[in-house]
């Protein structure tokens, strides 16, 4: 699919090459490219007004001419832990959801990639709502600007990007790609690509491509199964990709990158989480390089499932780990403020559909 930033009217998804680019074809001299997206993402100015080393003409053209696509925060929740959850409006009027997390490090955020999601996983809220479009890279990047501009420490700054938001990240690739690579110029927001996790349902043939990108980021797999029997009743996308060929994917991403990827594993009470489910996935991924991450599941009132207790996890992770393999336990964040991904969106598209 082609990327977005290849329209000329998309400004906000282009590479600094690209400004400069753009900045030549239309007469003007290449260095206001440069200039351009320096204001943009290390500077965040909300409009070409506040970019003063332009000549006012200039702004005026460009403001005229090429509104700069902005996104909007249409609510901001702000939990007692300090997690912040955005519901950003896009230009077109729809809705995605950005999430700003503190840790002792500073500050994360975790970003939506598309308008909903076609993956059909049957514990998750995003995927309520399908895929309407793909967010651009500009709509991803705006992402982080919108978080940077939301943290209450004036000194703070997102440090780390998570892409887990609502849709399916490689299934958006080349806007993901260009996303990345932006966020991690200097002159963007300057953050290494150790940086950076990808979370992916299982999309095979984008993590062969996606370990050629020389760009060492973290892979994060949702398995939350250790057989296809089981993991095709949660997660459709296992009938185009079964497990096994995915654990191959996953071991060629962690040769060709060095980055050891992450399973990620959502305990459904009753469901995927008995002792033998433990051993299950331990026999899958023993004597590989890689973490597993335990997520206490969040209800979500539309699908049947209950989260594992407390005393079932830690079980859990018990035996994934007296088995040589690394695991831990996400830390439950925002709880107070509709903590499962998808569920603002959700809520907002319900009030607003007649
Ligand atoms: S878990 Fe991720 S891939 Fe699956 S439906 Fe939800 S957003 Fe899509």
């Amino acid at each position: 699919m082609a990327r977005a930033s290849q329209d000329s009217q998309d400004i906000m998804s282009l590479s600094q090459e690209e400004m400069i680019s753009w900045m030549l074809e239309r007469g003007l001299p290449g260095y206001r490219g440069t200039q351009l997206f320096e204001a943009l993402w290390r500077r965040r100015v909300q409009d070409y007004h506040e970019i003063s080393s332009w000549p006012k003409q200039l702004r005026e053209s460009m403001a005229s001419s090429l509104p700069l696509p902005r996104l909007e925060a249409a609510t901001v929740h702000r939990g007692r832990d300090g997690t912040i959850k955005v519901l950003a409006r896009l230009h077109d009027g729809q809705h995605i959801e950005t999430v700003v997390l503190p840790h002792d490090y500073g500050y994360s955020v975790c970003v939506s990639t598309q308008v909903g999601c076609n993956m059909g996983c049957a514990f998750c809220a995003s995927g309520l709502l399908k895929r309407t479009r793909n967010l651009t890279a500009g709509e991803i990047l705006d992402q982080v600007r919108l978080a940077n501009d939301l943290i209450p420490d004036e000194n703070g700054a997102i440090s780390r990007v998570d892409l887990m938001g609502i849709g399916e990240p490689l299934d958006n690739y080349d806007n993901v790609v260009q996303f990345i690579k932006v966020a991690h110029h200097p002159l963007g927001f300057h953050l290494g690509y150790r940086h950076f996790t990808v979370s992916t349902s299982g999309l095979v043939p984008a993590i062969y491509r996606l370990a050629q990108e020389e760009i060492p980021i973290t892979l994060a797999v949702s398995l939350h199964a250790p057989t296809d029997e089981l993991r095709r009743q949660l997660m459709p996308i296992d009938k185009a990709y079964p497990i096994d060929p995915l654990i191959e994917a996953c071991k060629h991403y962690f040769e060709k990158t060095g980055r050891r990827v992450s399973f990620e594993y959502a305990l459904l009470a009753g469901v995927n989480d008995s002792d033998e489910n433990a051993r299950q996935l331990t026999d899958l991924l023993s004597g590989y390089s890689c973490h597993v991450n335990l997520i206490p599941w969040n209800p979500v009132p539309e699908h049947p499932f209950q989260p594992s207790s407390k005393k079932r996890v830690e079980a859990f992770q018990r035996i994934v780990q007296e088995h040589g393999v690394s695991c831990t336990i996400r830390k439950e964040m925002g709880q107070d403020i509709e903590a499962a991904c998808g569920q603002l969106r959700r809520r907002e598209e319900e009030l607003l559909s007649p």
